[in-house]
């Protein structure tokens, strides 16, 4: 294959050869056969979120993860309603940059990267803000790799009886997310991620009575999310032009993912690669930026080695010549890389690329001497 390198990044990520192999044929958007693969998919979705369809339904839209997370935002809260945002990193941020842009009330409570939203927090800010009907948060925060305590989050908004929206990007499919249990009305998430498909459209588990309280709300066209789910829902054809190649990788990724045990065995292999490496890489000098227990078996943020005096993009270029994508930081008041552990990736990966890290760390030492 073509300047062949595995990416250790929180998506892309790295598919599997059969996967991408899904993608060598063209299919027609209202054929029979692809209509209820886009159904098949719809159920496992279900199935993996531990839900049943009378209660919840998946709804698969266009564009990158962004676009699913836009989706839900301009599309259920109303123009006398607001969300509460709770944010400890950059896509929580986001969320709030799409409520400025579609001006949707909003108010937002944040914390530091490494500090998770607390729930008690939460649940003050709830009785004191009569005026807000939804709360969102992120659960994996891709920024740092913190994995944040939605079902505690989840407990306090129901009590509240509030709408919970949950961006579970970087999460779902890697860590068992128990939907209806944890008060999840709305779940966003996306092919390219511990799914392990290729990009190309996100997902969106629904509370199906909350859906329905939303017809009519949306604030644009194309990410409608009740139109989007109305169409699909008659016979698995998408409102506009599906992905269909995307579509295809993701069945066949879906199906992979059962094959290898279902979320529980994944997640497993994504905290084994996890612990691999923050073992190893602290062996070599670098330590965590999160040091406490609420890192995530994601994707790790390091700190460079003290008195180190290379640039990222030398040590980039040296780990990818090598063989593997690495990730730069995402924090600003700190100097710091990271390394994703998840998609195709198994300890070997992680054991090869802590060796390239060591020689590199080796030969600046002789160059500096
Ligand atoms: C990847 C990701 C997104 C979506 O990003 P896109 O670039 O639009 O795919 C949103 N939230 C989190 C937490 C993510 O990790």
């Amino acid at each position: 294959m073509k300047n062949s390198y595995k990416l250790l990044t929180p998506g892309p990520l790295t598919t599997t050869d059969t996967v991408k192999e899904e993608m060598l044929v063209d299919r027609c958007t209202w054929d029979d056969d692809y209509k209820a693969m886009t159904q098949k998919i719809r159920a496992q979705l279900l199935q993996l979120a531990h839900v049943s369809p009378q209660e919840y339904t998946a709804v698969l839209m266009q564009g990158s993860g962004t676009f699913g997370v836009e989706s839900v935002l301009t599309s259920i809260i109303g123009p006398e309603e607001q969300v509460l945002i709770c944010s400890n990193g950059a896509y929580g941020k986001r969320m709030t940059e799409i409520c400025e842009h579609s001006e949707i009330s909003y108010l937002h409570y944040e914390e530091a990267y490494d500090t998770i939203p607390d729930a008690q927090k939460v649940r003050h800010l709830l009785q004191e803000h009569p005026s807000i009907t939804h709360v969102a948060m992120v659960h994996s925060e891709t920024t740092s790799g913190i994995l944040n305590d939605i079902a505690a989050v989840g407990e306090v908004v129901k009590e509240a009886g509030r709408t919970f929206l949950v961006d579970a990007m970087s999460s779902f499919g890697g860590v068992e997310i128990p939907v209806a249990q944890w008060g999840i009305d709305f779940l966003i998430s996306s092919a390219n991620k511990c799914i392990q498909g290729v990009p190309g459209f996100s997902f969106i588990l629904c509370k199906i009575d909350k859906l329905m309280e939303s017809k009519g709300k949306a604030r644009s066209l194309s990410l409608d999310l009740y139109e989007q789910w109305e169409c699909m829902n008659k016979d698995g054809k998408w409102r506009f032009t599906s992905p269909t190649h995307v579509v295809l990788a993701f069945s066949k990724a879906l199906d992979e993912l059962m094959e290898e045990g279902g979320i529980p065995a994944r997640h497993a292999r994504y905290e084994n690669n996890n612990r691999l490496l923050i073992e190893q890489m602290q062996q070599l000098g670098f330590s965590t930026y999160l040091n406490g227990n609420h890192q995530g078996p994601i994707i790790t943020t390091f700190c460079y080695p003290k008195n180190h005096s290379f640039s990222f993009a030398e040590f980039y270029a040296y780990i990818k010549e090598r063989g593997y994508a690495i990730y730069p930081g995402k924090l600003t008041e700190l100097d710091t890389f990271r390394i994703g552990n998840i998609g195709e990736i198994y300890p070997e990966d992680i054991k090869a690329l802590v060796e390239i890290i060591a020689s590199f760390l080796e030969e600046q030492k002789e160059t500096r001497a």
